[in-house]
């Protein structure tokens, strides 16, 4: 049970990936010998950037997602926790990295490559819209590989619960959709964009 795991219970191994608001890092679960990511976020970071209901959502977000079953292209939420200073997410650890790394060495996917990825994020994408959550920050740092060439979403730093719309400005200014820098109030069509 995850439920009462605190940071003394993780070995904290090296840096997998560093983002905006965050470090995370490959960590051990010292009873079970499992490894996990752990995103370590710093509060007095999160106020100065003024991301505290961005934070709260990714939290909440991640746990109603993880909570009745872990969707297999998703790096699912283990537990959470914090002291005085941080903030922590247990995350099922990804073994393969970004596919924008992936992208970058190859150059660019053949069709059928890039379409099996593309149906892997549709699912993704599908699952969450279900539950009225919008995702709003897919690129190729988020997305990640597993050992079997499957993806796993990362990074629901921007992802929101939203029945109808929503007008925070947010997410990466490549990625953004008309309605979303028109701030007209946009919905879970943003994600298709992107
Ligand atoms: P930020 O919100 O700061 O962008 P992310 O959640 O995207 O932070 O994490 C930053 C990077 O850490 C990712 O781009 C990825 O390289 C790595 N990472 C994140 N989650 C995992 C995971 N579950 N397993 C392995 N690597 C991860
Ligand atoms: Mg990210």
């Amino acid at each position: 049970d995850a439920s009462d795991w605190k940071l003394t219970d993780l070995d904290l191994l090296q840096t997998l990936g560093t983002g905006s608001y965050g470090r995370v890092r490959l960590c051990k679960h010292r009873n079970s010998g499992e490894y996990y990511a752990i995103k370590i976020m710093k509060k007095s970071d999160i106020l100065r950037m003024k991301q505290v209901q961005h934070i709260v959502a990714e939290k909440n977000v991640l746990a109603e997602v993880a909570e009745k079953f872990h969707h297999p292209f998703i790096a699912n939420l283990i537990c959470s926790f914090q002291d005085e200073e941080k903030l922590y997410l247990i995350l099922e650890f990804v073994v393969g990295g970004e596919i924008f790394t992936t992208l970058r060495n190859v150059g660019k996917f053949p069709n059928d490559v890039a379409k099996f990825y593309i149906a892997e994020i549709v699912l993704v994408f599908e699952y969450l819209h279900t539950k009225d959550i919008i995702y709003r920050d897919l690129k190729p740092e988020n997305i990640l590989l597993q050992d079997k060439g499957h993806i796993k979403l990362t990074d629901f730093g921007f992802a929101k619960k939203v029945p109808e719309r929503t007008f925070t400005l947010c997410g990466t200014p490549e990625y953004l959709a008309p309605e979303v820098i028109q701030s007209k109030g946009h919905g879970k069509a943003v994600d298709w964009w992107t």
